[in-house]
């Protein structure tokens, strides 16, 4: 689909509208993808349901994520890692993969449920490989002052082995 007809498209759905894209938030490149992150009330997000925490509208080769300011302001270091780290694997996942989620079948379901899905699977094991190198400093995604941290290599995300018959799961 061509990035105009993406635009248009965009511009019927709430996620668009004037309000939320004037949000606070920040703009950053990644590994090549523009990444404009936004911080907005769920019940805003409009192309994903307001019970999630995030939200991913891809745009072309760039890529809007919405993510719950309550939520992303008062969650833990950890929590807010893993929210930010996951929507940008799948802003990834898009410009790098074409959206074939790094050959997550439903391996995912080992974080939970909901990651059962390839393209959350992906986008988790995104999140997950994220912490690993670069632990709960978000400077490297354009959120506060710290280290440089290489990113992560979408290409690289495979899926994570299942759990050994007979071992207890995390
Ligand atoms: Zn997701």
């Amino acid at each position: 689909m061509s990035r105009a007809l993406i635009l248009c498209l965009l511009a019927l759905v709430p996620s668009c509208a004037p309000r939320v894209l004037s949000a606070p938030g920040w703009q950053t490149t990644l590994r090549g993808t523009r990444v404009s992150v936004r911080l907005v009330d769920a019940r805003e997000f409009g192309y994903c349901s307001d019970r999630l925490v995030g939200c991913t509208v891809p745009v072309g080769r760039d890529c809007l994520v919405l993510l719950d300011r309550q939520y992303f302001l008062n969650g833990t270091p950890r929590q807010k890692t893993l929210l930010l780290a996951h929507e940008v694997g799948h802003c990834l996942d898009g410009s790098h993969l074409a959206y074939s989620h790094g050959g997550f079948g439903d391996a995912g379901k080992i974080y939970g449920p909901y990651y059962a899905a390839p393209v959350e699977g992906f986008a988790e094991g995104y999140a997950r490989a994220y912490l690993d190198a670069c632990g709960t400093n978000l400077a490297p995604l354009g959120w506060g002052v710290g280290e440089k941290c290489p990113l992560p290599d979408p290409r690289q995300v495979r899926p994570p082995a299942p759990p050994l018959p007979g071992s207890l799961p995390e």
